[in-house]
């Protein structure tokens, strides 16, 4: 208690240890505590029936009435027969009671409704530990912060999509121009051969024209492009008479083989006629027996050698196998048979050159012609991929610049919107201190229930400079200490 009767007349604090007083409510003997620890006050000398609402207030309680005028601490209230000490009765008549332990939430109804107008203060420096508070400007700062961060980043992505679509397409038609560029590079070897071909093109021909049986399904251009440019028939036409030339010179040389095997034959000479001895490893069919003659192997160099003549083919198989005779041919016959036939094959053989030569010529005609061709084929192929080349290098051109310009605007973009957005998160960042300023919010851990049900405003003392005032579920607004008390001094 802080204010006592002194000489039954005026309330007062007391002024030094062992002063006595009357209590205002009881009326008891009241003897003064005073001190440097604590604040000077009165207590009843003996144990009495006081207000049984008023619990042993320790320095906080007693600080808190401190601070309000005297006239307004301690105020005893009647109502009907029951009376209480209010802790402050304001000069609105506003009650202010103050709470330092827990009580129950039945006790707390009955007091509000005993006072009536009444607000609490609660020292919540005992339970603070419990409370975990907010400040609702930080959350919202801190929601709008990252609202803006969002916009900003929508805009940057914007742009890094188009960017890397950009690097995509660039992608894919370097892609393009490399195998264009490949196709470029073989042309450009085609044509080089066309040219290679046409300077020495008798090399080339030569080259070509043994190739001229053989497919040209893996010969290179220009050989392939003439190949198939040359009609079969002509090919084919070509290719007989080829032939024709080697079996006729074949068989001239055996001739000419045979007339030079038959040279080295022996001679015989018997009445103005030239023989030769046919070798016996040499065999002769029967067929012939009209050009055969025989002679006695003893008679051979004698004056008197007898020619034998055949006049059947019986005739001669009587005497073919008979040792003793050597067997002839007129020289004559078989020489002028054989040049005759070696005659006869020479003029085939001059006759199907010439063919061959004509032959020749007409494939050449067309060689030359398809070379022409396939090289101004070459020249157009060139032109087209290098515009196509071109065009798709253009088109990179094109792209490049797109995703410079993309950069550009994403760079000019980010800053217009940073610049706006920070006008307006600052302007929002106002409203919200505006709107939530002293707002917390805040959770109770293992809740002192009874305050839930009270009906009264409650402020939070934490033993700082400001009261928490319980706004509403789950949110506090701050008050200055000395704001809350002014506002109750008026
Ligand atoms: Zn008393």
């Amino acid at each position: 208690m802080l204010l006592g009767l002194i000489n039954d007349k005026n309330r007062a604090r007391p002024s030094f240890t062992g002063q006595r007083a009357i209590c205002p409510f009881c009326k008891g003997e009241l003897i003064a505590k005073c001190g440097d620890i604590y604040i000077n006050h009165w207590q009843h000398k003996a144990l009495s029936d006081c207000d049984s609402w008023k619990e042993n207030e320790g320095e906080w309680h007693k600080a808190w009435k401190a601070n309000f005028p005297e006239e307004n601490q301690e105020v005893i209230i009647t109502v009907g027969s029951e009376k209480h000490i209010a802790d402050v009765k304001t000069n609105k008549g506003t009650v202010i009671e103050f709470q330092n332990s827990s009580i129950s939430s039945n006790t707390i109804a009955i007091r509000e409704n005993f006072y009536g107008n009444m607000v609490w203060v609660v020292n919540a420096a005992l339970f603070v530990e419990n409370l975990k508070i907010r400040s609702v400007v930080t959350h919202q700062l801190k929601f709008n912060e990252n609202a803006f961060a969002h916009e900003l980043d929508g805009s940057d992505a914007f742009y890094d999509e188009s960017i890397q679509r950009y690097k995509e397409q660039i992608r894919d038609d370097k892609k393009k121009n490399q195998s264009i560029q490949w196709k470029l590079d073989s042309e450009n070897g085609n044509l080089k051969s066309c040219l290679e071909a046409s300077q020495s093109f008798d090399n080339f021909y030569e080259e070509f024209i043994e190739k001229l049986y053989l497919s040209a399904l893996f010969e290179k251009v220009p050989i392939r492009n003439i190949h198939e440019s040359i009609p079969d028939e002509l090919k084919e036409k070509y290719k007989m008479c080829l032939t024709e030339i080697q079996s006729l010179s074949n068989e001239k040389a055996e001739s000419e083989n045979w007339l030079d095997v038959f040279s080295k034959y022996s001679d015989f000479h018997s009445e103005e006629i030239d023989y030769k001895i046919i070798p016996a490893t040499v065999s002769f069919s029967s067929d012939k027996f009209a050009n055969i003659y025989a002679i006695k192997k003893n008679e051979l160099s004698t004056m008197f050698s007898n020619v034998i003549s055949f006049r059947s083919k019986t005739d001669f198989d009587r005497l073919k196998s008979n040792p003793n005779y050597y067997f002839m041919t007129k020289k004559v016959d078989f020489e002028e048979g054989r040049k005759s036939k070696i005659s006869n094959l020479q003029d085939q053989l001059d006759l199907l050159s010439q063919v061959r030569i004509d032959l020749n010529n007409e494939i050449k005609s067309i060689a030359i012609n398809q070379l022409e061709v396939c090289s101004n084929a070459c020249k157009n192929r060139i032109k087209e991929l290098s515009m196509e080349i071109k065009k798709y290098e253009e088109i990179i051109g094109n792209l490049t610049e797109s995703i410079t310009s993309a950069e550009k605007s994403k760079v000019e973009d980010h800053e217009k919107i940073l610049k706006t957005l920070e006008f307006k998160q600052n302007a929002s960042d106002i409203e919200i201190k505006r709107k939530y300023k002293g707002l917390y919010l805040f959770e109770w851990k293992n809740e002192r229930k009874s305050w839930k049900d009270s009906q009264k405003t409650i402020y939070f003392d934490i033993g700082k400079d400001y009261l928490f005032e319980i706004y509403q579920e789950g949110c506090l607004k701050k008050i200055d200490k000395q704001t809350f008390i002014n506002s109750h001094l008026i």
